[in-house]
Formats: structure tokens, C-alpha cells, sequence
């Protein structure tokens, strides 16, 4: 990965780029930063690259200059133009994302604006993204670039080394950091929490889940829409949905969807004996056809497991779980979209007192307890689905109220709760 900075003020990087992780990184040939002095684009004896802004005041970097110094950045690459970024407090804010999106591109090239910033045409004609590092002004473009090279360089692998892995840091699952600590045990009367001292690597592991947990929840809850819960629960995640024939052709991708997030699909049956059997011989039909052939997949096929009933799927998963606490029940509410009568109740604001999906995530979250998320099916009993209703813990509005397909619906627990970012 290559980046280049044009900048005005060279100075700015010298120490930065010779220092610590990243000085060591750049001495190991981890990546590559070029320096480009916008003033040996400078115009006359002066090498000016900067003129009073049209209107009022101000000096404005000239688009000229910007525009030589960034084509001299792209030369001796594969010919390829740099990702242009512009430093800039009228950018997008600077958030993991952006330094993930950026770590994916060969070669990135910064320019730093100083005084009022670039030609506002230089901008238009040049730049990919305005990135902002706060709602604030600072007198250039240097720190902002110096903030993204570094983040973005974390990611190289071998910049950072094994044992500060990024992969456990603030945002990169979603959740901010737990708290560290360091010798002495006992400072100015403040104690090391003790399990840290106690040596038991799985208790450490959930105290700090934990603490990344209560942390991002009371500091930054705005991180909840965007953050996995896999990993943060104690016990695992599960969807529960009665099963039809009309269902039957999706298991096998409902059941690889789930094995992608880690989740357990569950299918029970419609409380028709004879719907039962039919289900049961179907899905073992449909998966002995599949590529690999081999006799009753039904059993082995990972991620899926088909119960005879709503309760032999609570006994399972109880028994499962039975270290990790008793499982959330979640139900999917069908107070919504669900024929005529449902939606003139939801018209007057009867909701069933279903709750939003963020709402549960935080709730989940805050038990942080083995989870079944329990779908209706479009076909079964609507009578056998709400008395399991009534069994739930929570309630939660359906995705895109209710208007998906079974399939649409798990795909969007899935992400809403196990996919991060
Ligand atoms: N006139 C500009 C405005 O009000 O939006 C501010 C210009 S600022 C004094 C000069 C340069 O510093 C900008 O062109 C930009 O490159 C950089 N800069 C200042 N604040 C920044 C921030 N919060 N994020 C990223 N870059 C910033």
C-alpha cells in the first residue's frame, strides 16, 4: 500500500514518519509514504501557491499547484490515478469504516489544505472524498492526514504487532475497548479489578466482554445499530421458524445464511401431524438432492436442526444452553401487515407492544444471554404462533413491517444483529 501527502509544510511528517509503529513499519518496506512539497509546484521566483481568495481575505491554495503536485504523486504507480482524499472539517467524519474502505485502495494520495483551504474547482475536479476528523478547525490538512495514514497502517498486517490485535480494539467488532490496566496492582488506593490478577483466561474473556459491553451501551449506544452481537452474548444465537412445505426449498440457504453469521436455524413443524411428516420427508428429500449426495443430510447438515414442536425447540436449546443461562425469547410480532385488521390496529397505534429492533438489540445486549428470535410463517396457524407469542420475553416489530418473506426477515435479523458495520 502506497500513500502520498501534498503538503505545503514537508516538516510536518518528518519525526511522524520515523517514529514508533509506524516509523518501524515504513523502515520494514509495510507500506510506503511519500512526502510531496506542493511549493516545488509553486508558480515564479517565489514559488507561490497560494493567492488572496476572490470576494474577501483569506488565502486559498491554487488549483494549479495541486493540480502538478498530485499528477507528480501519480507517477512511477502502475498507472492507475490515486484515491484522492482531502482533509477537510466539511468532510464526512472520519470513522473505521473510511480507514477500512481506505486500507482496500493501492495507492491514496492526501492533500492538505492550509489558510482557507483549495480552489473549491481543485475539490470538484480532483478529490474522491472530503474526510473531517471533528467538528472543529484546524490550521491544516497535516494532522488530519497524519490521523488517517496512521489508522489505515494498523490494518497492514505486521504493522501492528500480535499482541495489540486490531481485530479487539474500539469499533472494529462494533463495541469500543474494555478497560486496561497495568503494574501496580494497587495505585493511589485504586485496585486492578481482581479478576484480572486471577489468571483464568475465560473468566478475563467474559470481564472484559462485559466491560465492552456496559461500555459502548453507556458511552456511545449510537454504535448499536452497526455492531455484532456475536461473541458479546453469553450462549448462542438462534431463529426459530415454523416450517412449511412452501418453505422446504429454502432450508438449505436459510441454514448456510445462519452458518455465515453463526447462527442455529430451528424448524418446527406446523401442528398438523400429517403437515409433519410431509415437512420432515420433504426437507430430507430436498437436501439428499443437494451437490454432495450423501444419505440423510437432514441430521448433519450444520446450522439446521428440525424439532417436532415449538416446545421440543425450548427443551433443546435449553438443554443446550443449560451453563449459559435461560434463553431470550424473541418473537417476531404479526401485530403488523398481517391482513386488513391488523393494519387498521397498527393505523391506531396498537403495536402489541412490539418494540424496535434497536430496542431489542439493547435489550439483548443488556441480559446478554443465550437468544431465540421465533418467526411466523405465513402459513401456519396464526392461533399456534401467538400463544408462543405470549411465551416471549420481548416482542419486536418485524423487519420492514412485516412486509418480507420469511427468507427477507431472517436475512435481516441476521444482519441487523450478528453483522457488524
Ligand atoms: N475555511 C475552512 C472551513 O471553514 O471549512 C477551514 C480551512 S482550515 C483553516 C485549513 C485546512 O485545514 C483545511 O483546508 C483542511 O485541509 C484542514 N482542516 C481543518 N480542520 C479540519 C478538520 N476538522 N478535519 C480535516 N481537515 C481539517
Amino acid at each position: 500500500m502506497r500513500f502520498s501527502i501534498i503538503t505545503a509544510f514537508p516538516d510536518f511528517f518528518h519525526d511522524f514518519l520515523q517514529t514508533s509503529i509506524v516509523g518501524r513499519a515504513l523502515k520494514a518496506g509495510l507500506f510506503r509514504v511519500d512526502v510531496v512539497d506542493l511549493r516545488s509546484f509553486g508558480k515564479g521566483a517565489y514559488r507561490q501557491i497560494d493567492d488572496y481568495a476572490f470576494g474577501t481575505g483569506g488565502m486559498v491554495l491554487m488549483p494549479r499547484p495541486l493540480e502538478e503536485a498530485l499528477n507528480f504523486a501519480g507517477e512511477g504507480g502502475n498507472g492507475k490515478r490515486p484515491f484522492v482524499v482531502y482533509p477537510s472539517p466539511q468532510g464526512v467524519p472520519l470513522t473505521q469504516d473510511i480507514v477500512e474502505s481506505l486500507f482496500h485502495q493501492e495507492h491514496v494520495a492526501l492533500v492538505c489544505g492550509h489558510y482557507e483551504g483549495v480552489d473549491e474547482r481543485f475539490a470538484e475536479q480532483a478529490v474522491d472524498v472530503e474526510v473531517s476528523v471533528g467538528d472543529c478547525v484546524l490550521t491544516g490538512g497535516e494532522i488530519p492526514a497524519m490521523a488517517i495514514v496512521d489508522a489505515v497502517s494498523r490494518l497492514i498486517p505486521g504493522v501492528v504487532g500480535k499482541s495489540e490485535a486490531v481485530t479487539k480494539d474500539s469499533f472494529y467488532g462494533g463495541m469500543l475497548d474494555y478497560p486496561h490496566y497495568t503494574r501496580p496492582a494497587s495505585w493511589n488506593g485504586r485496585e486492578v479489578p481482581e479478576v484480572l490478577l486471577s489468571g483464568d483466561a475465560a473468566q478475563i474473556e467474559e470481564w472484559r466482554r462485559s466491560r465492552a459491553v456496559a461500555r459502548t451501551l453507556s458511552r456511545r449506544p449510537d454504535l448499536l445499530a452497526r455492531c455484532g452481537l456475536g461473541g458479546y452474548l453469553r450462549g448462542g444465537f438462534y431463529l426459530a421458524a415454523e416450517g412449511t412445505l412452501a418453505d422446504v426449498g429454502r432450508v438449505r440457504e436459510w441454514a448456510d445464511l445462519c452458518g455465515s453469521y453463526g447462527a442455529v436455524l430451528l424448524l418446527f413443524p406446523a401442528s398438523d401431524s400429517g403437515d409433519r411428516e410431509k415437512i420432515r420427508e420433504a426437507i430430507r428429500m430436498e437436501l439428499e438432492s443437494a451437490d454432495d449426495k450423501k444419505p440423510s443430510k437432514v441430521k448433519s447438515l450444520p446450522f439446521f436442526k428440525l424439532l417436532p414442536s415449538f416446545d421440543h425447540l425450548l427443551r433443546w436449546v435449553g438443554e443446550k444452553e443449560k451453563k449459559k443461562g435461560r434463553p431470550l425469547l424473541v418473537g417476531v410480532s404479526d401485530k403488523k401487515g398481517h391482513g386488513e385488521e391488523a393494519q387498521e390496529r397498527e393505523a391506531g397505534g396498537e403495536r402489541d407492544g412490539a418494540r424496535h429492533w434497536l430496542d431489542v438489540k439493547r435489550f439483548l445486549l443488556e441480559e446478554r444471554r443465550p437468544v431465540v428470535f421465533c418467526f411466523r410463517s405465513r402459513i401456519g396457524s396464526e392461533e399456534e404462533y401467538g400463544r408462543n407469542l405470549e411465551r416471549c420475553d420481548v416482542r419486536m416489530i418485524p423487519p420492514e413491517g412485516g412486509r418480507l418473506p420469511l427468507s427477507g426477515e431472517i436475512a435481516a435479523v441476521l444482519d441487523r444483529f450478528l453483522g457488524s458495520r
